[in-house]
């Protein structure tokens, strides 16, 4: 069975789409090297006085249609493909969604849940002063990713700013509120994976209140999807995280689960939490599956064991070419990372231009303008989906690959 990296799936997914649009072989060639890659060994001082040495990294994939714009993630697995694939997905998102930013990633090789909260902060505000001269609001602007938070945020935005010599809060989203973050960046994740499904449903001939799902990850974007998703009618039967996950097929009760986390920092421990969940919860019977952890979970060893219907990619990169082509020729309908997961980055994009006005929105101009730009793309990527007889995930390659393709020609090749 083939082991498959993200960066082999990105550009897997990438070839198929550049295929059918004939893409030039040039920018074909351009597109699947990023612009920069950047790594870092930097020191930190741990509690018990001794120093270690991490690698972190940032990956600036394409910054054609603006800035850079990325996730910063914290994780044992990190590496430099990793971070590769997700500022290549990064470049596409932005631009299904039509938000005015290109594509980057950044990443720290660690397991922060083994540490301290103050090696947390010594190690960002170190690995931030490293990455600090390519980082900048008009240059590349990261925000939270996994293991990465609204406190992790304030401290990149502190430490650039102290480097500075002034505030610049525009430097980062998902900032807390108190120093520049934007309403509704918390949620806008979920928020738009939400919608997103919600869609899905329709699309299948189903009302949100009839379908059951599954989720697997139950931090930011998980556990907002669930609550969201719960709010609105659906019943959600199945969560997992790292630990294991939990299952009662009549429906969960969300607010009793965000209760455990919150006081517990896991599933672990929850009534019921079977270990074996934590994957397991991918191969429920349950009309719509989330997958909202990490990289290659749906694959060709766990694909004939899956039973939902409807996949809304809330992770980057869930679901292995391999796993994806035959659900597919199954008829799962599949709604692919890049546009379900992109309301983060539009609340982002909120976020950036509400700094750099000094002008404020409130929750309901947010979620509303979050929600008329996933329409728009959802639309857009169902039209061209239904038009050229592709899969969704094809179909959204083709519309953001022609947007970044015609900012590359209409800047011109330098010099
Ligand atoms: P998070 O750190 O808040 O949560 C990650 C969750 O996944 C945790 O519950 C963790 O326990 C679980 N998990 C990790 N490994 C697992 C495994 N092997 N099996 C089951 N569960 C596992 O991270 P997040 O911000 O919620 O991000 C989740 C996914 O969504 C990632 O793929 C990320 O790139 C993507 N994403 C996040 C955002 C955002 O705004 N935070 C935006 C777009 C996409």
């Amino acid at each position: 069975m083939r082991k498959w990296s993200a960066y082999e799936v990105a550009i897997k997914q990438f070839d198929k789409a550049a295929d059918i649009l004939n893409l030039d072989e040039g920018l074909r060639k351009l597109f699947k090297k990023p612009k920069r890659e950047f790594i870092v060994n930097f020191p930190v001082k741990m509690d018990d006085g001794s120093i270690r040495v991490f690698t972190g990294y940032r990956v600036q994939h394409n910054d054609a249609r603006g800035p850079y714009k990325g996730g910063i993630r914290y994780h044992p697995n990190v590496d430099l493909e990793e971070v590769r694939a997700l500022a290549f997905w990064m470049t596409w998102k932005c631009a299904v969604v039509g938000v005015p930013f290109g594509g980057a990633k950044g990443g720290v090789t660690c397991d922060p849940k083994e540490m301290s909260k103050e090696e947390v902060e010594r190690l960002t505000r170190r690995y931030t002063a490293e990455i600090a001269p390519i980082i900048g609001p008009t240059k590349d602007v990261p925000a939270p990713d996994v293991n990465t938070n609204e406190q992790i945020m304030a401290w990149v935005m502190d430490t650039y700013s102290v480097e500075s010599g002034y505030t610049v809060n525009c430097v980062v989203t998902g900032k807390p509120i108190s120093v520049g973050g934007s309403v509704g960046r918390r949620e806008a994740t979920g928020r738009g994976v939400t919608f997103i499904t919600k869609e899905a449903c329709k699309h299948m001939g189903k009302q949100l209140s009839q379908c059951s799902v599954a989720i697997q990850g139950f931090g930011n974007v998980g556990s907002i999807t669930a609550k969201l998703l719960s709010s609105e009618g659906a019943r959600v039967v199945g969560v997992s995280d790292a630990t294991g996950g939990v299952y009662d097929e009549s429906g969960l009760d969300i607010n009793k689960l965000l209760l455990h986390v919150k006081q517990h920092g896991s599933l672990e421990g929850y009534p019921g939490h079977k270990k074996e969940l934590s994957s397991g919860v991918l191969e429920l019977p349950v009309d719509v599956l989330i997958p909202a952890a990490i990289e290659n979970q749906i694959t060709a060893e766990n694909m004939h064991r899956i039973k939902a219907k409807i996949i809304v990619e809330a992770a980057n990169g869930p679901t292995t070419p391999d796993a994806e082509e035959h659900l597919l020729k199954k008829g799962v309908f599949i709604v692919p990372d890049i546009l379900s997961n992109a309301g983060g980055v539009v609340v982002s994009y909120f976020e950036w231009v509400q700094n750099i006005q000094k002008l404020f929105w409130d929750e309901e101009e947010v979620n509303q303008k979050l929600h008329q730009i996933m329409q728009r793309a959802y639309n857009e990527v169902w039209e061209i989906a239904n038009n050229r007889k592709v899969d969704m995930r094809t179909a959204a390659y083709i519309l953001a690959i022609s947007r970044v393709a015609n900012a590359v020609k209409a800047r011109g090749i330098f010099p």
